[in-house]
């Protein structure tokens, strides 16, 4: 059923309660067209795109949870695509266009909110690294622009611009078409109109081996619900990729480590915009419910545990004090944590792979909710023509081989 101003009006009359579920939850056919293994945003926007834009709609989306619980639900939601290279401009801003009106595309309200992401610079090379991204964006095209410590102040009255604090504000670069959205809407988006469009959704169903032919390609997956046949299998399994890949005897360039954030008790409107600094790994922005949202840096040790160190918050919050003095006395409600995918480069992978049928979208780390509709579009096309589409066409798994690195990490170290 459509969200429309008409359907509202005729549920009221029923008190809303006939509404029906948003997305199905059958039982796994014996074998499907494609399936891919992990239903957060990357997933489902797989397998939506594969179904709306490709016609194959005989595709299942396996997850071993819940949709959206694994770092699709656990994210700061910040997007933006001001990258260092041209090869991850263009992925990135590919999404950035896919934002715009991905509401209306879905018919369902992701709440893409674009208020603008401020990065700050603390150092002389920060300034100097700022500013090589804000040449190198507007070169191709890419909005972003740099400003003095008092602009920055100008965009967003909280921030401490004084000169005698740790972390002095010495400019930033701004982006103003960035922002956030609402990271489970994303989710439940893109379930819906996937379901929709007649993919199956199996929710609790841990994928726990890769079946391969007798000439290497795959033939399925085996779930703790039973084996599922598919010629074709997407993985999108963000933190545990080294662990599904394994099943088909792929060794992957990826470390994992848990990533946190945490949320604030509710305050009135005070929060105009998003900021961030990479040189000490704080992230904040303000949620419409009222929390200020902040993220933190990952663990310096790889980890499977969706917790993380306290002692990375402390440190995030120390920092956040100091830029925003006015929200030393705020409580903070809740901290968790997510596994992030990181690669050598700290640029994805998303690609076809040695193994025949089998693809892979990962190496997020700690900054693919962005690009959710941008990479489930490109993979989308990838797995459905057995080719990269031209935007991923360099986000190879040979490159760690070859060396054609994306060198986003010497550029940028990870962000959000
Ligand atoms: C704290 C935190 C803050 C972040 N902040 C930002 C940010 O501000 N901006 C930004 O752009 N990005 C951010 N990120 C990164 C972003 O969240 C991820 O890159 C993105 O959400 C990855 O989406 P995904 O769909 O690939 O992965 P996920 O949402 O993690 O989905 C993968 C799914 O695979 C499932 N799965 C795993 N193994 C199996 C199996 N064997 N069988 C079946 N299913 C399986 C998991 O349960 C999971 O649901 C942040 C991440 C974290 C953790």
């Amino acid at each position: 059923m459509r969200f429309s101003f008409a359907s509202l009006l005729r549920n009221a009359f029923s008190a809303h309660t006939g509404w029906p579920e948003q997305w199905r939850s059958p039982e796994p056919k014996a074998a499907y067209d494609v399936i891919i293994v992990g239903a957060g945003g990357h997933g489902l926007a797989t397998a939506y795109y594969l179904a709306a834009e490709h016609g194959i709609t005989n595709v299942a989306v396996v997850e071993r949870g819940w949709l959206g619980g694994g770092n699709t639900g656990r994210n700061t939601t910040i997007i933006r695509s001001n990258y260092l290279w041209e090869e991850s401009e263009a992925l990135y801003d590919h999404a950035l266009d896919l934002w715009q009106d991905l509401s209306q595309v879905l018919n369902y309200n992701v709440m893409y909110s674009p208020r603008g992401v401020m990065m700050l610079a603390h150092t002389v090379h920060d300034v100097q690294v700022s500013k090589r991204h804000v040449h190198a964006n507007r070169l191709a095209g890419i909005q972003n622009e740099w400003l003095s410590p008092e602009e920055a102040k100008a965009f967003c009255p909280p921030l401490n611009i004084s000169r005698d604090i740790r972390y002095p504000v010495m400019g930033a670069a701004l982006q103003r078409k960035g922002g956030v959205a609402r990271h489970d809407a994303v989710a439940w988006g893109y379930a819906r109109a996937a379901s929709a469009l007649g993919v199956d959704i199996i929710q609790n169903c841990e994928v726990t081996a890769i079946r391969r032919g007798p000439d290497g390609a795959v033939t399925g997956i085996e779930t703790t619900k039973g084996p599922i046949g598919a010629k074709k299998i997407g993985v999108v399994a963000a933190g545990h990729t080294s662990v599904v890949m394994g099943m088909a005897g792929l060794r992957m360039p990826l470390e994992s480590y848990p990533l946190q954030a945490l949320v604030s008790e509710p305050l009135k409107p005070v929060f105009p915009c998003v900021v961030m600094s990479n040189t000490i790994h704080a992230y904040i922005s303000q949620s419409d419910k009222g929390d200020l949202v902040i993220g933190a840096g990952t663990d310096q040790y790889v980890s499977y545990s969706q917790t993380g160190g306290l002692h990375i918050t402390t440190h995030t919050l120390d920092a956040i004090c100091e830029l925003f003095p006015m929200f030393r006395r705020v409580r903070m409600l809740r901290n968790w944590g997510g596994i992030v995918d990181v690669t050598p480069d700290r640029s994805p992978i998303l690609a076809k792979t040695p193994v025949k049928g089998l693809f892979v979208n990962c190496g997020w780390g700690t900054g693919g909710f962005k690009a959710t509709p941008g990479s489930g579009h490109v993979f989308a096309h990838t797995i459905a023509r057995d080719e990269p589409h031209p935007k991923n066409a360099p986000f190879t798994l040979e490159r760690f081989r070859d060396g054609r690195l994306i060198d986003e990490a010497a550029a940028a170290a990870v962000a959000h």
